[in-house]
């Protein structure tokens, strides 16, 4: 019998109202429910959302350095935990377990650099142009936040959410990703322990139609912070808006790595392999589409076909796999529909294309890495994210072509350029239209301490993580102080 896992409402962990639940199933094996989740409807979310209005005021009463110390024990305790933490995050969504470690560690980061935060400068004095002035800035929090996460990165992107969120004073409640709810719930589970009073953080799930809308939707909600699908983003930005309540949405991406004529090839076809495949092509940052210069395509195309050849797709449990499966039945058809799409569209496959099957194949949603030539702009595989190991190349005359394939979609998350000449770098990194650029790496795998966000249709609203982060979660205060009369 699969475990119960619960809501965490007002510091007790509790079963939804309806007393219904929802499984979290192994996307490798099918065969295995993770876990039980409270289905949660409007009565779950408002309870949560009141407990973390009374709680706010006596959390941000508290002096920051000390919120901050519940994150560093936090952290302490999940890196305890890592190794189990990690198998299971492979369990509920999919990606090998060096990767699922990788994130946790991550999520392990993230507590630690915004433990900090608690003890940094949050304010600034600037001269005033009148006598015995002194002007400072303030920082508030903005009182109860709405948490809407996703599947593919179930505890960074959690974390990444709850810790500056908390540190700034404001009191959480968060509705995880529904195929993945475990990896947040560990987190929640650990500050909890760490001692966090009760109230400052809520955890509920449910299916974002209900939970997640009644969330957005409460009176009490200050802020919300989304990231997911643009469908889904874009809707909720245009629901809170009236309500003139901060947002931010970080949404999907068509990310792209030009590769030049002086790169080096092998390199190069390591650079695309890892960005379009790993964690199964379902990263956000993930490369959907190599832009190449004509005068190294064939080359080139052969060491990623070569390289691609070799990736072992299975279980990510087991050693030596490099791509797991889809995380559902549903993200698979896409990948699939998209594949058929761009066939019928005239693109020309490479290699993949199928859904494996066979043995332990026929208890996952496993599929090939997939390489379409021949693409051109005007091909859906071109401009819609696919969320899968579906890679797109097309053909660029010279520099200037490849940066007008680069820059025309709508979206702006990550891009890529691999080449030696120093006066291509500097021209991509002013002219490409994305959050993350990277100069001879993946588009894929940024780093905690850093800003993070997109551009264009990719996101909306200020950037997390790194420095910045608290400019979301705060209101800056701005004071004039006279000291003589
Ligand atoms: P999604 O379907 O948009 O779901 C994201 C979250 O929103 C889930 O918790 C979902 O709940 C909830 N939700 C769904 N409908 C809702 C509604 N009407 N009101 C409120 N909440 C609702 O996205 P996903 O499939 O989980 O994630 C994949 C997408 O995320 C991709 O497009 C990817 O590019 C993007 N992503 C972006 C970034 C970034 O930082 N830019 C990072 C990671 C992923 P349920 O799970 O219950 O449906």
């Amino acid at each position: 019998m699969a475990e119960v896992f619960q809501n965490y409402i007002n510091g007790k962990w509790v079963e939804s109202k309806s007393g219904k639940t929802f499984p979290n199933i192994n996307p490798a094996d099918t065969r295995e429910t993770i876990g039980l989740f409270q289905a949660s409807g409007a009565e779950d979310v408002q309870e949560a959302c009141e407990a973390a209005a009374q709680a706010q005021p006596g959390w941000a009463a508290r002096p920051a350095p000390l919120r901050g110390e519940f994150l560093f024990k936090a952290a302490e305790l999940l890196e305890s935990r890592l190794e189990r933490l990690g198998e299971e995050m492979t369990r509920e969504e999919g990606k090998t377990l060096p990767e699922a470690k990788g994130e946790v560690k991550r999520a392990i980061n993230i507590l630690r650099y915004f433990g900090g935060e608690g003890a940094r400068a949050f304010s600034y004095q600037i001269p005033s142009e009148r006598e015995n002035v002194f002007c400072y800035t303030l920082r508030k929090p903005l009182g109860v936040i709405a948490l809407i996460t996703p599947w593919n990165f179930p505890s960074a992107i959690p974390a990444w959410k709850m810790a500056p969120a908390l540190v700034a004073g404001n009191t959480v409640v968060i509705k995880p990703a529904s195929l993945a709810p475990l990896s947040a719930y560990r987190i929640v589970e650990a500050l909890e322990q760490a001692g966090l009073p009760a109230g400052v953080l809520n955890y509920v799930t449910g299916s974002g139609g209900v939970a997640g809308n009644a969330l957005v939707e409460h009176s009490a909600v200050r802020a919300v912070s989304f990231t997911g699908s643009c469908a889904v983003g874009n809707q909720l930005y245009q629901k809170v808006a009236p309500r003139k309540i901060r947002v931010q949405t970080e949404m999907g991406g068509k990310n792209p790595t030009i590769v030049l004529k002086d790169a080096d090839l092998n390199y190069a076809a390591d650079i695309l392999v890892n960005g379009a495949f790993f964690s199964t092509g379902q990263k956000c940052t993930a490369c959907s589409r190599a832009i190449i210069d004509k005068a190294i395509y064939r080359p080139l195309v052969e060491k990623l076909l070569e390289k691609t050849g070799k990736l072992k797709v299975g279980n990510g449990l087991e050693a030596g796999i490099h791509i797991g499966p889809a995380v559902d039945s549903a993200q698979l058809e896409t990948d699939l529909k998209y594949i058929e799409i761009a066939r019928k569209e005239g693109a020309k496959l490479l290699c993949g294309g199928k859904r494996l099957t066979g043995g332990n194949y026929d208890h996952g949603y496993f599929i090939e890495p997939t390489i379409f030539e021949g693409v051109i702009p005007a091909m859906r595989i071109a401009r819609e994210e696919v969320f899968g190991p579906v890679l797109a190349l097309m053909v660029a005359e010279d520099f200037e072509e490849a940066m007008r394939l680069a820059n025309g979609v709508s979206f702006g998350l990550s891009a890529s350029l691999v080449s030696k000449d120093l006066t291509h770098v500097h021209q991509f990194i002013n002219r490409i239209e994305a959050g993350l650029i990277t100069v001879n790496l993946p588009t894929a795998g940024v780093e905690y301490q850093l800003p993070f966000g997109g551009t264009k249709e990719s996101s909306f609203g200020m950037r997390e993580q790194g420095p910045v982060a608290l400019d979301f979660y705060t209101e800056t205060r701005t004071v004039y102080l006279k000291y003589t009369q």
